[in-house]
């Protein structure tokens, strides 16, 4: 007798989006105003967050800015939502890690003061800076990811050792992953000092000899002293560099270069990767917050102002680090990311995000 049941078709498991919220404010002249917004955003989703209990260690992850700038996150803005949260816990804290790069803030000395005088000292917010790489950036916590990269990946361990996460990002620009949001603040943000350097390596620029006239503008830049001057000729010390992509700029003879087309692939990819080994460290207990204003071509790491590549859109949340960052690239037009940095892709770190299980970039953007 013949089977005449039909064989099932294959399941294809499609995911759901992923929920964005989004809280417009196209006018940032008022410090109260924005300080509203962003608590007000905050409670249209706090019914959906569970992690924030008495007694938990809750870090609040945002960068100071470097020395000069003016781009980052104001603590003004910041303040009804630290009161807020303080009544919830009282182990809240700030938590932000050293930089690669030799300025002030590549110690824990030199970043708590950039941090005070950019408004985050104790007697403004209430609440202590933690940097969670230590005083040197050496503080790293080994956490298993298996990614195409990296088996494990280094992350601060102030970061893994804390119950749960509010990572609140600038989106910016970058020069060696076109787009900064989320996905930066968590993947090279949390990471330690070996950690960063390891995600650099393999963008690091090459010198074309005949084409160098030793006008020594790139050591002049170089933050981490990696280039020196033999013979009228620019020597790269390979071990120091970061591979920040200053020198490159600041070049006028296009003698110093970085190989984009495969590093900045990779380099994307790596940063990814260490935001898993993030997000896996505290257990999924993150919520992400993007602000989407004065989006500039560079990140707030360049000590300098920086006229905006386009208009002020507000605050997105989210619990989906891929999914905020996809929405971020959106709603600014992704365009914007490409003309300011043509040989890079940003849409990489949302691919390999979702390839890694990260999170999905497909979003339903709901306005609060
Ligand atoms: S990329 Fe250039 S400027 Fe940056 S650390 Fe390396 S050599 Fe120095
Ligand atoms: S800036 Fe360019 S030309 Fe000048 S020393 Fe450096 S690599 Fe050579």
């Amino acid at each position: 007798m013949q089977n005449h049941s039909k064989k099932s078709a294959p399941q294809i498991k499609i995911p759901p989006p992923s929920k964005v919220f989004l809280k417009r404010l196209s006018d940032w002249s008022s410090d109260q105003k924005i300080n509203e917004t962003v608590l007000s955003a905050w409670q249209n989703i706090e019914p959906l967050i569970d992690f924030i209990t008495a007694g938990n260690f809750v870090a609040i992850k945002l960068t100071f800015g470097e020395e000069g700038a003016s781009g980052y996150i104001k603590s003004a803005w910041l303040s009804g939502l630290i009161k807020h949260l303080k009544e919830k816990t009282e182990n809240l804290f700030i938590a932000e890690t050293n930089t690669l790069y030799r300025e002030k803030r590549s110690n824990a000395v030199g970043h708590l003061q950039i941090a005070s005088s950019h408004g985050y000292g104790l007697e403004r917010t209430g609440i202590p800076v933690i940097i969670a790489d230590g005083l040197l950036g050496r503080d790293g916590q080994n956490i298993s990811i298996r990614g195409d990269h990296f088996e494990t990946v280094k992350i601060a361990r102030g970061i893994c050792e804390s119950d749960s996460m509010i990572c609140i990002s600038h989106v910016t620009g970058h020069m060696q992953s076109g787009f900064a949001g989320t996905l930066k603040n968590l993947g090279m943000g949390c990471a330690s000092r070996q950690g960063k350097l390891l995600q650099h390596s393999g963008t690091l620029p090459e010198v074309t000899l005949e084409k160098c006239v030793g006008c020594g503008a790139c050591m002049r830049v170089c933050p981490a002293n990696a280039i020196g001057i033999k013979k009228k000729k620019a020597i790269l010390v390979k071990e120091r560099c970061i591979g920040c992509g200053e020198c490159t700029v600041v070049c006028r003879s296009g003698a110093i270069d970085i190989k984009y087309d495969e590093n900045v692939v990779k380099f994307q990819e790596k940063m990814v990767e260490y935001a898993m080994g993030v997000k896996k460290a505290l257990n999924s207990r993150v919520v992400y917050l993007n602000f989407i204003e004065h989006v500039t071509k560079n990140c707030d790491c360049m000590s300098k102002d920086e006229t905006p590549i386009a208009p002020d859109i507000g605050i997105a949340l989210s619990s989906d680090p891929v999914a905020i960052d996809k929405a971020s690239m959106d709603l600014v037009g992704i365009e914007k990311f490409k003309e300011a940095f043509p040989e890079i892709d940003p849409l990489t770190q949302i691919k390999h995000a979702e390839k890694i299980k990260l999170g999905i970039g497909q979003y339903e953007l709901l306005e609060i």
